[in-house]
């Protein structure tokens, strides 16, 4: 295991435990994220966290997009983020929101309790190299097609320049199957979990693109082990700027919690 020594749990075999504010994400401790692809307005994302304030620890909310369409809606940029971390002061939860580039790792950590870098920047190394030398946790997305050794060269290079607080987030991965946006790689759970010590958290939402989808892979993501998850909630689903497909109405998130919080239960031997 020299290629990540520092990721790598024969150098460290007890679980990391990240703090987010005040919500803690790996060993014995789960969390989920939740709120909409994109912030739209001061209102929008206000909307979700007040609906999902009980059932989400914290809150995410992205203001900078790297959309593949050059045309899509690119996010609010800083005004976006100053939305997030109101909404997030409102409802008492810490926030996260992605950062593309280097050069606005600063800014958008002014704002934030947690730094997303996406899969599209799972290798942009000046990025990870940046992330590393602040000191917010950082929430690591696998690239869509990138091996499990990839993923954890990456969070080495975070943790090489400083910031050993890492999770780490399957998306799904690109395959022959085209039905489903993505293809989620629950195995990816158990497998980094061996590997690494860093908490590992799964986003059914980007993992299969479509919210009839998102119950089912959740539910199989916390059977696997997950230590959270990552959710994308939308008032008007059908209205949003991003995403909307795969993004669940606040009470069908809700209700989904619900149900998770009894299977983890079960799980644990604390069920019915
Ligand atoms: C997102 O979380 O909205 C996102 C863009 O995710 P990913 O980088 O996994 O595509
Ligand atoms: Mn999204």
């Amino acid at each position: 295991m020299e290629q990540f020594r520092l990721a790598s749990r024969d150098t460290h075999p007890a679980d990391t435990v990240v703090q987010v504010g005040q919500v803690k994400l790996g060993g014995k401790h789960r969390a989920f994220i939740a709120g909409p692809c994109s912030v739209e307005s001061r209102e929008q994302v206000m909307e979700i966290a007040q609906a999902i304030q009980g059932s989400a620890q914290i809150l995410r909310g992205g203001a900078y997009k790297p959309r593949t369409s050059p045309y899509s809606f690119q996010g609010l940029g800083e005004e976006g983020l100053r939305f997030l971390q109101a909404a997030g002061q409102a409802v008492g939860m810490p926030v996260v929101a992605e950062v593309v580039s280097p050069e606005e790792v600063d800014l958008v950590s002014d704002y934030v309790d947690m730094l997303q870098i996406g899969a599209r920047n799972m290798q942009n190394y000046a990025l990870l190299k940046k992330v590393g030398s602040q000191d917010k946790p950082v929430l690591l997305k696998r690239g869509f097609a990138a091996t499990i050794e990839e993923l954890l060269l990456s969070a080495e290079y975070i943790m090489v320049s400083g910031n050993h607080q890492v999770v780490l987030c399957e998306r799904g991965i690109r395959t022959f199957n085209d039905y489903t946006r993505n293809t989620l790689d629950l195995s990816a759970v158990p497998v980094l979990q061996q590997l690494s010590h860093l908490p590992v958290i799964v986003d059914p939402s980007h993992g299969t693109g479509q919210w009839n989808l998102v119950e089912p892979l959740a539910k199989g993501a916390m059977a696997v082990g997950a230590h959270g998850l990552i959710i994308e909630v939308h008032h008007h689903p059908e209205e949003a700027l991003s995403d909307g497909p795969q993004s669940l109405k606040p009470e069908k998130y809700r209700a989904l919690v619900h149900k998770l919080n009894r299977l983890v239960a079960c799980l644990e031997g604390d069920g019915e």
